[in-house]
């Protein structure tokens, strides 16, 4: 039989040497020693279902042939100078980058993850207006750096200590489990399959998350104004969290309004994966001023960016900006590559299609099932909210989601959790499933609830 690394010892030097607050899956954690496109092979050579990618991280599949080629090649030839000098590969893929990029977001700076991103888009707004205030979405998860984690505003990632001042929250837009949408909601959100049942075209829930942003802004904010406002276009680990129709175009409109800049996080929903569109905020159509993004970019290989106007960027020429391993030769030839394949394997129309396909199956299981409460999401982002009855919406206890979890893995499905009270299961796969994989995933699913629900 087939025999990996030993299962034993690589779990007691976790248990030991790493930290122990370490984000880990699965009450006995898998030991993933190898992938190959949507799959993982544990210690015994067992096969697994990738639906979560690494935190939606592997856009186009593990080991990708052809990223594997890309790095290989970069391997033999540079690997790092730090940008002191001109190397080809930085240039040749920031300029297909931002040929991704709609109007003037023209300017790249390479960084080598989400939180960097993050935090460098802060401080360029903060140049750029003369401002110091910022304001993000309640729910939203933009990084873990001491700035960041001011902005990150779900209590389960917050530690107890001073975050970055100068940050204010808003109300979430979450039509499912907010004060307002939901049953009371007439208007569609932007979501494929609707949670809200609102008909009329008007949304009145939208109209009052806005009215929580208009006050944060008149009495929070000082008179001379807001350096940013940061929104994910899809909440991702709050639970693929999807706002309702024209709450973010209205929102920029607001935040203009102060002087603001508009801050796009599309560390989960870029290149391709909501379907639609290539970026998630073109789906809100919505402009903004800055977008940074990581994690799919790089297909698991440590990538970032944050893209701007040439005349935000200006603002940053006041000072050197240095990154030892921004843009270096090796992540930029992976990320060139990442690019191609999405185009030329239509990973974004795959999204769009397989995603689709498996919104319309869940939904039949939400309306088979009083306890799976919403079914949301776009192209290959959905998330699949818990509860313990659709009238109450109130999560599903954390026991009864964990148990059906667990189940779908020993049947070799990996799903990902989210939501403040981690009852969302979230499917955020590599943009390479196939529709057997989309039919293996409901019958897995499917299967667990009912085993769960038959032995309570
Ligand atoms: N923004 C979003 C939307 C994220 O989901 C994350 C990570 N989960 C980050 C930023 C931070 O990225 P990183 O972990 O690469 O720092």
């Amino acid at each position: 039989p087939y025999t990996g690394p030993d299962y034993e010892r690589t779990s007691s030097i976790r248990k030991a040497m790493l930290s122990p607050a370490i984000l880990t899956y699965y009450s006995k954690p898998l030991l993933i020693h190898q992938g190959h496109m949507q799959w993982l092979f544990d210690e015994r050579g067992r096969r697994y279902l990738d639906l979560f990618g690494g935190i939606v991280t592997v856009s186009v599949g593990h080991c990708h042939p052809k990223a594997v080629r890309a790095l290989e090649e970069q391997a033999h030839k540079l690997w790092h100078t730090t940008n002191i000098y001109l190397h080809p590969k930085i240039h040749e893929y920031a300029e297909k980058l931002v040929a991704k990029l709609p109007g003037d977001l023209k300017v790249v700076y390479f960084v080598n993850s989400g939180s960097e991103a993050n935090d460098l888009a802060m401080l360029m707004a903060r140049m750029y207006t003369g401002r110091y205030d910022v304001v993000s979405l309640r729910g939203a998860f933009h990084g873990a750096s001491p700035y960041l984690m001011g902005l990150t505003a779900i209590s389960t990632w917050r530690y107890q200590s001073p975050t970055g001042f100068g940050v204010h929250q808003t109300a979430n837009p979450d039509p499912f489990a907010g004060p307002w949408g939901g049953a009371n909601c007439r208007d569609s959100p932007v979501q494929t399959v609707r949670s809200c049942g609102c008909t009329d075209g008007q949304c009145h829930a939208s109209d009052m998350y806005l009215d929580q942003l208009d006050d944060v802004l008149k009495y929070s904010i000082p008179k001379a104004g807001l350096a940013a406002f940061f929104a994910e276009s899809i909440q991702g680990v709050n639970g693929t969290v999807q706002f309702p129709k024209t709450f973010l175009k209205r929102a920029y409109e607001l935040v203009r309004g102060k002087g603001g800049l508009c801050i796009a996080d599309e560390v989960q929903t870029g290149f391709g994966r909501t379907g639609d569109h290539y970026w998630g905020f073109q789906g809100h159509n919505v402009q903004p001023d800055i977008v940074t993004m990581a994690k799919g970019m790089g297909n698991g290989f440590p990538l970032a960016a944050v893209v701007t106007t040439p005349q935000i960027a200006a603002t940053m020429g006041t000072a050197l900006h240095f990154n030892t391993f921004g843009g270096n030769p090796m992540s930029c030839a992976v990320g060139s590559a990442v690019l191609d394949i999405i185009e030329e394997e239509n990973c974004q129309s795959l999204a769009r299609d397989i995603g689709g396909y498996l919104l319309g199956e869940l939904a039949k299981l939400r309306d088979e099932f009083e306890i799976v409460g919403d079914v949301r999401g776009k192209g290959l982002m959905i998330g699949i909210e818990m509860v313990k009855d659709k009238t109450s919406r109130k999560p599903l206890p954390i026991g009864d989601v964990n148990s059906i979890w667990e189940h779908c893995k020993d049947m070799g499905v990996l799903l990902g959790k989210g939501g403040l009270y981690s009852n969302v299961y979230r499917i955020k796969p590599p943009m390479c499933i196939t529709r057997s994989d989309a039919d293996f995933t409901i019958a897995v699913l499917k299967k667990a609830i009912r085993d769960h629900l038959e032995k309570k």
